[in-house]
């Protein structure tokens, strides 16, 4: 030991050490230097060069040219296929041989014909292993193929991340050679960072970080880069500092290994195929190498993608889940948007994944896993219950921008008071490192110190990234038990909750929604993926309920069980949390579109097959009605050029009834007036219309009350500038409220089109710029209680929204917003930093003002954002975000909202069922002519709606029910159907029988006692 005074200069002491390992200055002479030995050029690298992704059988064929290293190539997204020859030299036995490989793009190496392990620069992975000591008998002639995706980690965007890909981006491989790799040194280049980065993060408060400093200090003097043999005993000074131990109270991390693969964002679909196949090939490399390595996964179709292109590495993979070393986590189809889909939706994604995993691997997850979407509804901890999911891990409301949430660990309440024991790593990170800066960051945000002593750390790199390293894994066990910091311990979901709860009795419970704060534009972007996701998941339900009838009247019918499986797990596919959410390249909108076409061209097959079985393929006109209550409403009985023939239908719930033609109570009127307004009237509503389409009045006439606000307009188009601070195609930011103005040129007056009887209407056209125009139809049918604008939008903008307005007479504090089975109240005032953070907030079909006994509701077919400030209702219509997609939205838009005032709740006007109304339309069929109406389902109460209708899955001889309570309220309901039902029994969302649970059958029907926005599922067995 030199025992030489060492002066108080905690600076230069650690900046000398710093340097010793730098990869920068004085390379020459310190430790990092040494990381390598000898190199060698390969013998040959040749290349091939693909516009397609293939396969290796196909690309192994191709004529390969001659590759020199630093050749470039591309454009993006093609793919260079390389084959290397090399041969590593007699003289490196003993030693450990790399292929050092550096490239831009993200590269998969393959042996024999398999995929081994994944390379990328931007995850630290530039080194496949050919010998961890090369023996003679080992091959040293050694032939690979090298795959390299035209693509960085992030994509190809120019400039920034988010920028829109550039389509000519040059790659090249920048290294290809063999190496010695001096693995002494790098574990001895792990001691010092670990070491200086304890003194960094511990500070000059805490003698600990001192100790640190002094170790390494000494270790500077006693290291002799040149000389291993120096190397064992300054190992041994880092060890006898990392082995220093812990008190009983310190706080416990659980590393888990994890890589957050985005199922599409700034690639295509198809690209993270490929990164799933290259991420996880490296973590079972790293497997066999580190038994205690430990690393969940989640999103059964990255599983199913890797089962179907990776057969090899499938098998892998569940060699290793059985294990316990990979473990398929989440329980979902993919990590989906947690606002926008439907209930149903939700569920499917649950049903698909835990299905999924099960089937694969004999699992059934316990924990949602949802790191990354931008809030979380109030109805996923019963969903997540009803799958005997009980805990949830998520990160994302660290990215509030206005108010810190309060809880790490804490129990998360749902709208039905379900709760689930819910985690946020307090590294606000799922892609961490582990540092130290890793471990003390958790320890130190934890927001539940002393009620919570165990928290997640998950570490690996994401996106292609590849997940984690093998320094990383060494970085963690340098430190499971070190003085000072928290102790750490390799982990499952599973082990940390079961911590969590089992000392659990001191946690906070939030209730309610987890709103993040943030991205709050992503329920507007991407109109037309919205307007899919809202069409197929309306077609499916049709074509599902459709199906299960026309099994009960034509024994002959297939229910399509596999074409119906195919087309949900497209449907979910696209609610993932960069898709849905319109957060996504240019490329992956296309995909998506393309998705939603297939789906709803097989769907109107399956509903016409459906259809026609169900109704015996008469020559009548007759209407199917998919909803489970009564509906008198005005069809369109035949398309076509002119005047639609019109006729008001009766049909029965979940049911058809040919077509014949009652007479409304009260026709349609309609009146131009002198000054070129126009009057509206059905006995329900009358509304006068201005020229310029605005409502100068809407008026509840049996309640003699007018709906729009003194002095203003209905329907009040509005622009605002809408540049977010970085976020392009995710944020509307509170300042654009700053920026409003009202759409004000007319083109076409209103005029108009339809003069009463079972319909009025009228259009007119605005200009919103010299790019973008509004052309619109407002409909009043005879019967409806309310008024249906159909709007068509070009639009052409740049980093503008554009919104419509509904000032109405009614002051209340809280809005009503419709969510997944059920619905929840927000603010309409700006008191605390927590009301105002939601200036823009989402609801699905409809969302309610209302005061006592009188409201307005405001219904749309596709839409997702909504706001409502003071009495005023805006509905967010379309945004032109430019990044990363830099053509977002451009084109033509359809979509139709309505405007609906009524007396009393919005629960006892019908607002729900008049917004399932719009969303549903009753479908033309063909019937035998004057055939009796025909009902297969009824529900008694009309709080309690009937959700979905599907054939159980595994069981072709027995039907699901899923019902909710809609209105917040207990009530018993009575469930009747006219299907051959033999027995009935509750079950949960997986649809496990519950024989403790029967649902007594009588001549009434079944009994249902339902609490306030309970979800409830029947098996119904044939
Ligand atoms: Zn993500």
């Amino acid at each position: 030991m030199y025992h030489q005074p060492v002066l108080k200069n905690r600076r230069t002491l650690l900046e000398r050490a710093e340097k010793f390992v730098s990869d920068i200055y004085f390379t020459d002479c310190n430790l990092r230097g040494r990381l390598y030995g000898d190199s060698r050029p390969l013998e040959s690298v040749t290349s091939f060069l693909s516009p397609k992704r293939i396969t290796f059988r196909e690309a192994s064929q191709q004529n390969f040219a001659p590759y020199r290293v630093g050749d470039t190539f591309g454009p993006t997204w093609w793919t260079c296929w390389f084959k290397l020859t090399l041969n590593i030299p007699e003289s490196w036995r003993g030693r450990e041989v790399h292929l050092l490989w550096e490239s831009d793009g993200e590269a998969m190496v393959w042996r024999d014909g398999q995929p081994v392990q994944g390379l990328t620069k931007e995850g630290e992975k530039t080194s496949y292993i050919l010998s961890a000591c090369l023996k003679d008998e080992e091959p040293h002639s050694v032939s690979l193929y090298v795959e390299m995706a035209c693509n960085g980690l992030f994509g190809a965007g120019q400039g920034s991340m988010i920028a829109a890909p550039d389509p000519n981006r040059k790659f090249s491989v920048q290294r290809a050679e063999l190496v010695i790799f001096n693995r002494d040194v790098r574990e001895l280049l792990t001691d010092f960072e670990m070491l200086i980065d304890i003194v960094k993060e511990l500070g000059e408060g805490k003698q600990r970080g001192y100790q640190a400093l002094f170790t390494v200090n000494e270790m500077v003097n006693l290291c002799e880069p040149s000389d291993p043999s120096t190397f064992p005993r300054i190992h041994s000074l880092a060890h006898n500092f990392f082995s220093q131990r812990n008190g009983d109270s310190q706080h416990i991390v659980h590393a888990m290994g994890h890589c957050h693969i985005d199922s599409a964002w700034l690639w295509p679909y198809e690209e993270t195929i490929r990164k799933c196949g290259r991420s996880w090939v490296t973590v079972i490399r790293l497997m066999e190498t580190n038994p205690d390595f430990v690393f969940t996964c989640s999103q059964a179709q990255q599983f199913q993608w890797v089962k179907s292109w990776y057969p090899g590495l499938f098998s892998q993979i569940q060699h290793f889940v059985k294990k316990g070393q990979f473990i398929p986590v989440g329980g979902t189809w993919v990590e989906m948007d947690g606002n926008l889909p439907s209930g149903e939706s939700m569920v499917r994604q649950f049903l698909e994944g835990q299905r999924f995993f099960n089937q694969e691997f004999g699992i059934h997850c316990k924990e949602f896993w949802l790191p990354d979407t931008f809030g979380y509804s109030a109805q996923l901890p019963q969903i997540m219950q009803g799958f005997g999911i009980t805990n949830f891990l998520t990160q994302k409301l660290s990215w509030n921008l206005v108010n810190t949430f309060p809880h790490n660990t804490f129990f998360w309440e749902g709208l039905d008071g379900s709760k689930v024991l819910t985690h946020f790593p307090p590294g606000n990170s799922y892609e961490m490192k582990g540092k130290i800066q890793d471990l003390v960051k958790t320890v130190e945000n934890n927001k539940d110190k002393g009620r919570a002593n165990h928290s997640a750390v998950l570490f690996g790199f994401g996106d292609g990234g590849g997940g984690p390293t093998q320094l990383m894994l060494d970085r963690l066990s340098r430190v499971r038990d070190t003085d000072g910091l928290p102790k750490v311990q390799t982990s499952s979901p599973n082990k940390l909750f079961s911590q969590l709860r089992s000392d659990s009795a001191l946690l906070c419970t939030w209730s309610g929604e987890l709103f993040l704060e943030l991205h709050n534009g992503t329920y507007t972007t991407e109109a037309k993926i919205k307007r899919g996701n809202r069409q197929c998941e309306t077609l499916l339900h049709d074509v599902e309920v459709a199906s299960c009838l026309a099994l009960c009247r034509d024994p002959t019918f297939k229910y399509p069980v596999e074409k119906l499986q195919k087309l949900w797990r497209l449907l979910l596919l696209n609610q993932f949390h960069d898709v849905i959410p319109g957060s996504c390249i240019e490329m992956v909108v296309e995909d998506a579109l393309r998705y939603y076409e297939d789906i709803r061209s097989d769907c109107t097959a399956l509903l016409r097959d459906a259809c026609g079985a169900l109704a015996s393929k008469g020559k009548g006109a007759g209407v199917f009605n998919s909803l489970s209550w009564e509906r008198h409403e005005v069809i369109q009985t035949q398309d076509g050029a002119g005047e639609p023939d019109l006729a008001l239908v009766r049909v029965p719930s979940v049911g058809l009834a040919p077509v014949t033609n009652t007479e409304p109570v009260s026709p349609v009127s309609v009146t131009v007036q002198a000054n070129g307004a126009v009057t509206m009237e059905n006995g329900i509503l009358q509304t006068v219309v201005n020229k310029d389409g605005t409502l100068a009045s809407l008026y509840l006439i049996n309640a003699n009350r007018e709906a729009i606000s003194d002095s203003c307009h209905g329907n009040q188009f509005v622009m605002f500038d809408d540049v977010p601070l970085y976020w392009d195609a995710w944020d509307v930011m509170d300042y654009h409220l700053q920026t409003r103005k009202p759409v004000l040129e007319v083109v076409q007056p209103v005029h108009v089109t339809s003069s009463g009887g079972l319909r009025g209407s009228l259009s007119f056209s605005l200009r919103i710029s010299d790019k973008s125009t509004i052309t619109q139809t407002i409909v009043m049918d005879a019967m409806c209680p309310y008024i249906k604008f159909s709007t068509e939008v070009k639009w052409a903008e740049s980093h503008k929204f554009l919104k419509v307005e509904f000032p109405v007479r009614v002051h209340s504090p809280n809005a009503t917003y419709e969510i997944q089975f059920g619905h929840l109240q927000r603010p309409t005032h700006r008191n605390t930093s927590w009301d105002w953070a939601r200036f823009e907030v989402w609801g699905h079909k409809w969302a309610d003002l209302s005061e006592h006994n009188f409201g307005v509701a405001l219904l749309n077919d596709c839409k997702y954002g909504y706001s409502v400030h003071k009495n005023t209702m805006t509905l967010s219509l379309l945004r032109a975000p430019k990044a990363p997609d830099s053509n977002a939205d451009m084109g033509t838009h359809h979509f139709t909202y309505a405007i609906m005032p009524h007396t009393g709740s919005f629960q006892g006007a019908s607002v729900i069922q008049s917004a399932y109304n719009l969303n549903f339309p009753l479908r033309l069929i063909r019937c035998i002519p004057n055939s009796a109406p025909w009902s297969a389902f009824s529900v008694s109460a009309e709080a309690v709606i009937l959700e979905t209708v599907k054939q159980a899955e595994d069981r072709k001889e027995a039907f699901i029910v899923r019902l909710y309570e809609s209105h917040g309220s207990s009530v018993t309901a009575t469930f009747r159907t006219t299907l051959p039902v033999r027995e009935a029994w509750h079950c949960d969302l997986m649809e496990r029988q519950d024989s403790t649970q029967p649902a007594p059958m009588t001549s009434g029907g079944i009994t249902l006692n339902f609490s306030p926005f309970q979800i409830m599922s029947l098996l119904l067995i044939l």
